[in-house]
């Protein structure tokens, strides 16, 4: 989608620091970390948020779940993390293009 951030990360018009890439989702720190590790794993494919999962995107957040267990091994963080993933501007959804927050490294506090 050509007016989007997180697409225009993916294609490197605008640089990020990537943490990992395959075929199927990207991942690259944020740029304003809410925890000592804290990165976006986003699909390559374009879709707005949670609320768009269809039968046909719905293998890809498995292959991203999939990806951030191994990180989480491989990164050193496997004992404790959180997934987050807001969905609507009632949830905070700032980028319209679904992505899952990763965040470790400290205790996370409860959240409403
Ligand atoms: P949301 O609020 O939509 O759940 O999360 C969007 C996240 O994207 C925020 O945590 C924000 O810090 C991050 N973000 C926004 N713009 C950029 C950017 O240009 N580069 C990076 N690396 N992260 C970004
Ligand atoms: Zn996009």
């Amino acid at each position: 989608m050509s007016d989007c951030l997180f697409c225009k990360i993916i294609s490197g018009e605008i640089p990020s620091n990537k943490v990992y890439e395959d075929e199927i989702c990207y991942a690259f720190y944020d740029i304003s970390p809410m925890a000592p590790t804290h990165f976006l794993v986003i699909p390559k494919v374009h879709f707005a948020s949670a609320a768009e999962v269809t039968e046909e995107t719905a293998p890809v957040i498995g292959h991203i779940y999939m990806v951030i267990a191994k990180l989480a091994k491989e990164m050193g963080f496997a004992d404790g993390f959180r997934v987050v993933t807001n969905c609507g501007e009632i949830a905070g959804q700032t980028v319209h293009h679904i992505h899952f927050h990763v965040l470790s490294g400290k205790q996370l506090g409860s959240f409403n």
